[in-house]
């Protein structure tokens, strides 16, 4: 038998290939000569023939230049923090991949002067809006209630309730935002209750503002009460609200749910919002409100920190004037029709021991805690969860009581024939 060694190709031979130098040009050379690296030590060892090594090459590549894998969310968790939370429109992807490149982000191609950066942005969002006087547009969240905190009371201290001293995920809080910023904080009432007057008593020559902060994670329910906004209002210092959610108008089926247009109309000079929740855009922070306050904000030297790329830009623009969000397309599923999807999916899986069931959603870290969401999902073995991970899409769900439910309501239909091939293929390779 020939040595394996002296059949083994050389490293530039294989990187020739004409499937291989696409990798290249694809992924970069040094994760696709690592490969090939791999591919030849075991061609040299006789455990791979020399007519395999591209093939076994290009199987160990990655699939995608990110470590990022797309995933299906079959949770039945609308705005999932560790899917990434909205999943942008094909409107916003399109839009990105305009912004990615070079373009007139900051240049008027009529005039071929300097043009007002993320101007039909703000434009769209102050459209949807028409209550704020002024908008504008951060990286996230936290950074618009920061930017508000050191604009505004750097030195001195906000007015907050005890009941709204919120954290909001991955051990980071407000109060502790909030003075990480240079603000002391004054809170006043009782985890469960606030009343006006602890707020007019709380209020004196230091306070820059009283900082409302909707609970979009939790609910405190009996013997409760907090101060209605247009209460609020009539305290002789700003009030901000720190909304989360990013919903901008009321909806429907989210009736507790807060929104801009209704607290700005209620008397709030500014609020903060998350782009990437309940609006079902990109990660961002939006500031909607006062026109002389957004503008204040928008000129303190800390917003250049803050400051959202044109990925970000493209992506809220297009979310904002563009066709129904994948998000607000989960809001607006029925019941029936998940069901029937459910159905269809699990009579093509019936040899798998797969059945329709209805189903409690949840929107999820992006607001509405509490709220049930009708929804309906296609049930199967447990045993199952595992390797669904670990397609392309991954298909992630959630394991209830022994079965594993894949939720259809953040599913999109055009998802149902991929899951039914998942399905089919991890349980005849199990
Ligand atoms: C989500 C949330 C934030 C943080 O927003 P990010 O966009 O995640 O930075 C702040 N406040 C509230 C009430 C939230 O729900």
């Amino acid at each position: 038998m020939q040595d394996p060694r002296r059949a083994t190709p050389r490293t530039d031979q294989v990187l020739a290939d004409p499937q291989v130098a696409a990798a290249v040009t694809r992924l970069g050379r040094p994760v696709v000569k690592r490969a090939v690296t791999a591919a030849l030590e075991r061609c040299r060892t006789g455990e791979v023939d020399a007519s395999q090594v591209v093939g076994v090459a290009l199987a160990a590549l990655p699939l995608y230049p990110t470590s990022l894998r797309p995933v299906i969310n079959a949770t039945g968790v609308v705005v999932h923090t560790n899917l990434g939370r909205a999943p942008l429109s094909d409107a916003a992807r399109e839009a990105l991949q305009v912004a990615a490149g070079t373009n007139d982000v900051e240049l008027d191609l009529a005039t071929g002067r300097r043009g007002r950066r993320g101007a039909a942005t703000l434009a769209a969002l102050a459209a949807a809006v028409p209550d704020a006087g002024e908008v504008h547009v951060v990286n996230n969240g936290a950074a618009a209630l920061a930017l508000a905190t050191c604009a505004l009371a750097m030195g001195r201290t906000v007015v907050v309730a005890r009941g709204e001293l919120v954290e909001i995920g991955d051990g980071f809080r407000i109060p502790e935002l909030l003075e990480s910023v240079g603000a002391t904080l004054r809170e006043v009432g009782t985890t469960n209750r606030v009343r006006l007057s602890d707020y007019s008593d709380a209020i004196d020559e230091s306070t820059a503002f009283v900082l409302k902060v909707h609970p979009s994670n939790f609910r405190v329910e009996g013997f409760t009460s907090s101060v209605p906004i247009s209460e609020l209002s009539t305290l002789p210092v700003p009030v901000i609200v720190d909304l989360g959610s990013g919903l901008l108008a009321p909806h429907p089926r989210l009736p507790d749910e807060p929104d801009a247009a209704t607290v700005l109309r209620a008397g709030a000079s500014l609020v903060t919002a998350s782009g990437d929740k309940l609006l079902g855009g990109p990660q961002c922070g939006l500031l909607l409100g006062d026109r002389d306050l957004v503008d204040r904000l928008r000129r303190f030297p800390f917003a250049r920190a803050v400051r959202v790329d044109k990925l970000t830009l493209a992506a809220l623009e297009a979310t904002l004037t563009g066709p129904p969000t994948p998000v607000a397309a989960a809001l607006a599923s029925r019941p029936e029709d998940l069901l029937l999807r459910a159905s269809a999916i699990a009579s093509a899986l019936t040899e798998h021991d797969a059945s329709a069931v209805r189903s409690e959603a949840a929107v999820g870290g992006g607001g509405a805690p509490g709220v049930v969401l009708e929804s309906a999902a296609v049930s199967l073995p447990a045993d199952l969860a595992a390797p669904l991970r670990q397609l392309d899409p991954a298909v992630v769900g959630h394991v209830v009581r022994g079965r594993l439910l894949l939720d259809l309501i953040a599913v999109p239909a055009e998802f149902d024939e991929a899951i039914v091939e998942a399905v089919r293929r991890v349980a005849k390779d199990g």
